[in-house]
């Protein structure tokens, strides 16, 4: 694996990210014991960017998942696996949606071969046939998942921020009935996201 070559400024990201994180914790702490401290970088009103999606998201802080479901932990295989260029743009991404208010979650990230079966066969279970269940999950040898090459992210309000600023990470939606599935597209920074498939059936990859 490549991905100590790049460890250095993921690790700095990751350090400035959870500082971020604390602060915006200790904003919620102090916005409901009524104390008027709130750092001006979180602040509704003191917004450094006068941006209104800071705003907006500074409102629905209470409703960020905790912090401890946040998978950018190396000790989880699911991100110690990911492509290191991947962990590197979306740890980027992160830190800059968490100055937004926003929680970028890893909901599933490297997936074993025998992860990719179970969830297959219980597609097939819910879908009622393998053609079915391949436009939601790819069969297993084919996942982007199984490769670290994928992240899967949550909840709507981070997707929804992903799909608004992801291409400058390099980060780029695949599947129209996907919002969740990410991958890395260096090309995105500059020309932004190719076009998307409808579903994983339509992805030559998973052919
Ligand atoms: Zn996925």
């Amino acid at each position: 694996m490549s991905r100590h070559e790049s460890s250095s400024p993921p690790i700095a990201r990751r350090a400035r990210l959870a500082f971020v994180a604390v602060l915006l914790s200790v904003a919620v702490l102090a916005g409901s014991t009524g104390c008027e401290s709130l750092p001006a970088s979180v602040s509704p009103s003191g917004s450094s960017t006068g941006s209104p999606i800071l705003a907006e998201s500074v409102r629905q802080r209470p409703h960020l998942p905790p912090r401890g479901a946040t998978a950018f932990d190396e000790r989880s295989p699911e991100v110690a696996r990911l492509d290191a260029a991947l962990l590197a743009a979306l740890t980027a991404g992160a830190e800059d949606a968490a100055d937004d208010g926003v929680a970028l979650h890893l909901t599933s990230g490297w997936r074993s071969r025998e992860h990719q079966e179970r969830l297959f066969a219980q597609a097939v279970a819910d879908h009622g046939s393998e053609a079915a269940a391949a436009e939601w999950v790819a069969r297993p040898g084919t996942s982007v998942h199984e490769t670290g090459g994928a992240v899967d992210i949550g909840p709507e309000a981070a997707t929804d921020w992903l799909s608004r600023h992801g291409a400058t990470y390099g980060l780029c939606r695949v599947y129209d009935n996907e919002p969740w599935h990410y991958e890395l597209r260096p090309d995105a920074v500059e020309d932004g996201c190719p076009a998307t498939y409808a579903d994983p059936s339509e992805d030559p990859r998973m052919q």
